[in-house]
């Protein structure tokens, strides 16, 4: 195990990367046995259970719904904010129950929050009945972790990773839409952000192994891909192969995907060239998440966002202006260090000016190791609290404007599953990221369909599926 030390971490040095293709031979020697996996936080850690998933998989185990039936446990964590740590530690009491009741069973900690050192600390104290914990660098030695589990704790958690693994496999949850990892890490260093940290810094997969991958997807029926990244649009730059994100994309465009999207973009890292790209092929879906986070330049400054306001707005202005029909959401922190009632009312005001079809809204949290766990915080929770509700309110507001401008509109939605809002429903989303809730059989689930939107709300949509299905 080598223990990550944040600080020094900040002063790394880059060096190459090194691309190593991942041959791993297992054997289905647990078969009868059965997992139970709960993930925590964002798309990236999603896809990551994906990769644990097969693991588990081809090693014989099959999935189950309750951990009350599993014989090895894997909790993917989240380090993101404290409230996502704190559910961990709550769902751990349960786990530490069954252990007791069931010598046996093999409880394993995986993802971010297994990234920070005074958390695998707290963990060789206070929980040894956890016997592995794995790294987000080292997902693959998970299979080994597991035929090693033996009372003792199993400890493999890398501080920092200049190595890109290809060739991993993954048991992804769904037949129609895929996320592909085009990047790790990252090296914005963003004051508030512990990612630098649990993810690494910043790199590239190369642009042919991206382009097999999403050429095999489409042969296999997928119809749609989510880029991730991190900082997705910094893509390529550490490469220098002469190549970025704007020309990943169009390559990606040519293969003939239906449907492609990419998550998150950084404002600093988007370029006119991606605009036009996204202008010019309509298998690029007209989505961007765009995320501002404050809307006073001297709140973004000290979270070292490296954009002003003026700056943010010309690119969105641009992005309005060239790509047709497009949606913008975003994330925004409240209650940051320092953050005034004049600061917020910035941020007010700039969602006010945008207008976004939605935002992810947060109170700050802090995050040890990082630069604003420093800064002096003098608000008071409840007065963040109350900007929380005051910008929800104002973000909701245009939510439901944006929705409404679909009523009775036809759109084109390609249905992902069935809905939570009733047995004859089914769901999916728009080409600008709208959920749908329509009324439908299943037949229609894997298809792109032409729906007339009958109702709207902040979060989704209701529609009726037309008789046309679209050809792709
Ligand atoms: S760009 Fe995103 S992932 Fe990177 S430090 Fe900033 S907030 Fe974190």
């Amino acid at each position: 195990m080598v223990l990550p030390d944040l600080c020094l971490e900040r002063n790394r040095e880059k060096t190459d990367i090194e691309y190593i293709n991942l041959d791993l031979d297992l054997k289905p020697v647990f078969k009868g046995k059965k997992y139970f996996l709960r993930t925590y936080g964002c798309q990236m850690n999603v896809h990551d259970s994906e990769e644990i998933k097969y693991y588990l998989e081809n090693l014989g185990y099959d999935a189950c719904d309750t951990l009350e039936d599993a014989d090895i446990v894997v909790l993917n964590t989240c380090a993101i904010r404290e409230n996502a740590k704190d559910k961990v530690y709550g769902y751990l009491g349960r786990c530490k129950h069954l252990k007791s009741l069931k010598k046996d069973l093999i409880i394993c900690l995986a993802g971010c929050l297994m990234q920070e050192p005074h958390e695998i600390e707290n963990i060789r104290q206070n929980h040894p009945y956890i016997d592995i914990i794995v790294g987000t660098h080292n997902l693959y030695d998970l299979p080994k972790l597991i035929a090693k589990a033996s009372g003792k704790q199993n400890i493999e958690v890398y501080s920092n990773s200049d190595k890109v693994y290809e060739n991993i496999r993954y048991s992804r949850d769904s037949k129609i839409s895929a996320w592909i990892n085009i990047a790790y890490g990252c090296d914005k260093f963003c004051t508030y952000c512990i990612v630098p940290y649990t993810r690494g810094r910043e790199r590239s997969r190369k642009m042919e192994n991206i382009l097999e991958e999403v050429k095999y997807l489409k042969n296999h029926g997928y119809l749609e891909v989510t880029l991730l990244g991190q900082n997705v649009n910094a893509y390529g730059k550490d490469l220098n192969l002469g190549y970025d994100f704007a020309i990943l994309l169009e390559e990606v465009a040519k293969i003939g995907i239906a449907r492609i999207r990419f998550v998150t973009s950084h404002p600093w890292n988007f370029t006119d060239q991606m605009i036009d790209v996204i202008a010019k092929y309509p298998n690029i879906m007209p989505y961007i998440h765009l995320p501002i986070q404050s809307g006073s330049d001297d709140i973004l400054k000290k979270m070292n966002r490296k954009y002003t306001i003026e700056e943010y707005k010309e690119l969105f202005n641009k992005i309005k202006k060239k790509i047709k029909n497009v949606s913008v959401t975003t994330d925004i922190i409240v209650g940051f260090p320092g953050e005034t009632e004049e600061d917020f009312q910035k941020t007010l005001d700039i969602v006010e000016y945008c207008k976004y079809d939605g935002a992810y809204t947060f109170i700050y949290s802090k995050r040890v190791g990082t630069s604003a766990a420093k800064m002096p915080d003098p608000t008071p929770m409840s007065e963040k609290e109350e900007r929380l509700r005051r910008l929800n309110e104002v973000v909701n507001k245009y939510s439901l404007m944006n929705n409404q401008k679909l009523l009775n509109k036809e759109v084109e939605v390609l249905v992902t599953g069935e809905s939570e809002k009733g047995s004859n429903k089914v769901c999916g989303y728009t080409d600008t990221f709208k959920l749908v809730n329509i009324e439908g059989n299943k037949d229609l689930i894997g298809k792109i369909v032409k729906v007339k939107i009958i109702d709207a709300k902040s979060f989704s949509l209701d529609g009726i599926a037309l008789p046309e299905e679209v050809k792709n």
